[in-house]
């Protein structure tokens, strides 16, 4: 039964006491261990997170496989009536949420706000709405009876030939940090959408949303057992999940080098997995763009969320005749409007990256850059009240926030092509930039990656942008735009930066087994 009334989201990250979710039930780990989490605007230690092992992993299994004959043969029209709730009670939510989420990640209380709550909860209305009308009119309802999809004769009678998509069972959901509460969204909402059960486990550097979104699950009325969530490390908690028995689809986002693990691990027992990875995106900025659109969006993609996304432009090419006004105004522009500072400040635009160890990696970068002879800018405001002091290698001191993981928006030229800066995902922000000639220069370099996850191309040609959009090997692809977003499009990337593609009917893909029936009927 749904209890609507039962949330009880504190003001402070501080004050949460993060447990297992497990059917229907908080519970502390078997363990009994738990690690330190740190405010990364202020490196003070913030709320504890269960350190999980095996035997959570194996209870929060045993629950949802107990779970799953119920909840897959549960009709439609009940999931989705859940699911409603459960984004009801999100845009309810949204302003707490969002303050927990800006907290412990670092991100900013308005992007929290305004991009990542609003999504959250279109996921689950999203599919909701798909279980009962269907995406397309191929996708037909979940669990209706079967689709007649062919009609072939065969001699005296007639092969009726039918598919249908059914759940496939316990599914282990594993997320990154950088949007904490909208990755297990976007993987839960389909995922028990269609009829799964599953076991999420969150990153254990930002469990603080996908705990509190356990309370909304089971003040939505979300049956006990279908959604459990074990907070934990990658080895301990995450490996055991992928490897259990009982699990049979793996969806998975994060970096490349533990996608490869979990493809390995899965793959090896013969489960389905979906590996969602890291991106190293490229801007293509040709002479003929409307430059102030192109340096506005280029600087949005380098910077938003602290660099902090799968997709940002973290190389852009700019075309050599303007390759120095495109610089310029870009310089300008970043030190006009990207406040480094408090997350929770509606000024800010940035804030820290969300941990020692992440902060430290970004500055290894840039320190690589300048051995190499790179030029390394660090574009700050100098009447910029916020900032204290700034190191050789761009880590900034923010007044009042002097133990924060700060980083300047860093612009680095002189750089080559094949220097591990270029090539490397860092995961900052810290944006590359390069000048080309030709169109078929612009297109080898952006392609010139072992990822392939995002790209962008400004110009006002529409057949070259035509042209170039089709050439370019990555899994989105936009024009004179970038990262605008459509949730009934296919999101993936090809090379390292992953195997699938997920969102709309694509998911409805992923989450379910589609059987092909054949029905031979006499004439
Ligand atoms: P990560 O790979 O370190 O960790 C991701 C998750 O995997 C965490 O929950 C972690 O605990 C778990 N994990 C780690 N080792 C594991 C193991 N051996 N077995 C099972 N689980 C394990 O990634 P991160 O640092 O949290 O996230 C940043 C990365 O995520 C970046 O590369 C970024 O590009 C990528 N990302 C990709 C997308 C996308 O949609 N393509 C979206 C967001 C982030």
């Amino acid at each position: 039964m749904s209890n609507m009334s039962a949330l009880n989201i504190p003001a402070s990250v501080n004050d949460l006491k993060i447990q297992n979710y497990i059917n229907g039930q908080w519970c502390p780990p078997t363990t009994s261990k738990y690690m330190n989490s740190f405010d990364p605007a202020t490196g003070q230690q913030s709320c504890a997170i269960p350190d999980s092992n095996y035997t959570d992993i194996d209870n929060a299994v045993r629950a949802a496989k107990a779970a799953f004959p119920v909840w897959s043969n549960t009709p439609p029209e009940e999931r989705a009536a859940i699911l409603n709730r459960v984004a009801d009670l999100i845009d309810q939510n949204a302003d707490k949420l969002a303050m927990i989420e800006s907290q412990d990640q670092g991100k900013t209380i308005v992007s929290a706000r305004v991009a990542d709550m609003p999504l959250c909860s279109g996921y689950f209305r999203q599919f909701a709405r798909c279980i009962v009308e269907g995406f397309t009119e191929s996708q037909s309802r979940m669990n209706a009876p079967c689709t007649l999809t062919a009609v072939t004769k065969v001699e005296n009678s007639i092969l009726q030939s039918n598919t249908q998509h059914v759940p496939s069972g316990v599914a282990a959901l594993i997320t990154p940090w950088n949007f904490p509460m909208l990755m297990v969204c976007e993987k839960l909402a389909p995922c028990i959408a269609v009829g799964n059960t599953c076991v999420v486990k969150p990153t254990e550097l930002t469990s603080a949303t996908p705990y509190l979104l356990t309370m909304i699950l089971q003040a939505a009325g979300l049956p006990k057992g279908v959604a459990n969530f074990v907070f934990g490390t990658g080895v301990n908690a995450g490996e055991p999940l992928v490897k259990h028995k009982d699990i049979r689809l793996v969806s998975f986002t994060g970096g490349c080098e533990t996608g490869a693990k979990i493809g390995a691990m899965a793959g090896g027992l013969i489960k389905r997995v979906s590996l969602e990875l890291g991106g190293k995106n490229a801007n293509l900025v040709f002479n003929d763009c409307n430059i102030e659109h192109a340096v506005a969006t280029g600087v949005r993609a380098a910077f938003q969320n602290q660099g902090e996304i799968c997709l940002s432009a973290s190389r852009q090419y700019i075309q050599r005749d303007i390759y120095e006004k495109y610089v310029q105004m870009f310089r300008q522009m970043t030190m006009k409007e990207v406040c480094v500072g408090n997350p929770a400040s509606p000024n800010t635009y940035y804030g820290p990256m969300v941990s020692q160890k992440q902060m430290e990696k970004v500055l290894g970068y840039i320190r690589l850059a300048q051995e190499e002879g790179a030029k390394v800018e660090f574009m700050l405001n100098p009447n910029d009240p916020n900032v204290k002091s700034i190191s050789k290698d761009g880590k900034l001191t923010i007044k009042g926030f002097e133990g924060g993981y700060y980083v300047a928006p860093t612009l680095i030229t002189g750089i080559k092509q094949s220097s591990r800066v270029m090539q490397e995902e860092i995961f900052g922000p810290v944006v590359c930039m390069m000048p080309f000639d030709t169109e078929e220069e612009a297109i080898m370099l952006a392609n010139d990656s072992q990822y392939g996850l995002g790209s962008s191309v400004f110009t006002q040609d529409k057949t070259k942008l035509n042209r170039v959009m089709r050439q370019l090997n990555t899994g989105s692809v936009w024009g004179n735009s970038w990262m605008s977003w459509d949730d009934n499009m296919p999101f993936g990337g090809m090379g390292c930066s992953g195997t699938t593609r997920e969102h709309g009917p694509w998911s409805l893909e992923f989450y379910t087994e589609t059987k092909a029936l054949y029905t031979l009927v006499s004439r």
